[in-house]
């Protein structure tokens, strides 16, 4: 019975495929307002087209599950017409905006590492000849190298 090694990689680092950890992705419970308790210019223009952020109120969250939201509400510093079923409908947009960013980002890194891998094609017949001469001069120097002790040897003796 011979023993079993696993494969021992010439290039490790280009063994691992990236895996979703290498990928930030937001943690954010309300993606509305990424749990600020306003929502971003961005969003906040896909309601209010013409939005401006130095001279409109910001829009609070309303996100019935939205934690940060709850604390503006009813404060009319803040914009108050954006109620639950508008910062529902807000929060799966940014949500699906982000499974796509990440998506695009592994399908990025996938192709990365193939690109990668091209690289280690096996030989073409001319660089296995070139291959096989160098391999050839390297077994002659090393013996040329091995007589010279030989001969110092022999002028010992
Ligand atoms: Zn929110």
């Amino acid at each position: 019975m011979l023993p079993q090694l696993p494969r021992e990689p010439i290039r490790p680092e280009r063994e691992q495929l990236p895996d979703d950890k290498e990928i930030w992705q937001p943690d954010w419970r309300c993606f509305c307002c990424q749990d600020t308790g306003t929502i971003s210019q961005n969003l906040s223009r896909s309601i209010v087209p013409d939005y401006d952020p130095h001279r409109d109120k910001r829009p609070a969250c309303q996100h019935p599950r939205c934690e940060a939201g709850r604390l503006l509400r009813g404060d009319f510093n803040y914009d108050q017409r954006f109620t639950a079923g508008i910062c529902s409908q807000l929060d799966a947009l940014a949500r699906e905006d982000w499974r796509n960013t990440v998506k695009a980002q592994q399908k990025r890194l996938v192709n990365l590492n193939c690109v990668k891998s091209l690289r280690q094609r096996p030989r073409t017949p001319d660089e296995e000849v070139l291959a096989y001469h160098k391999h050839q001069a390297a077994l002659a120097e090393a013996n040329s190298v091995r007589v010279v002790p030989q001969m110092e040897e022999v002028v010992d003796a």
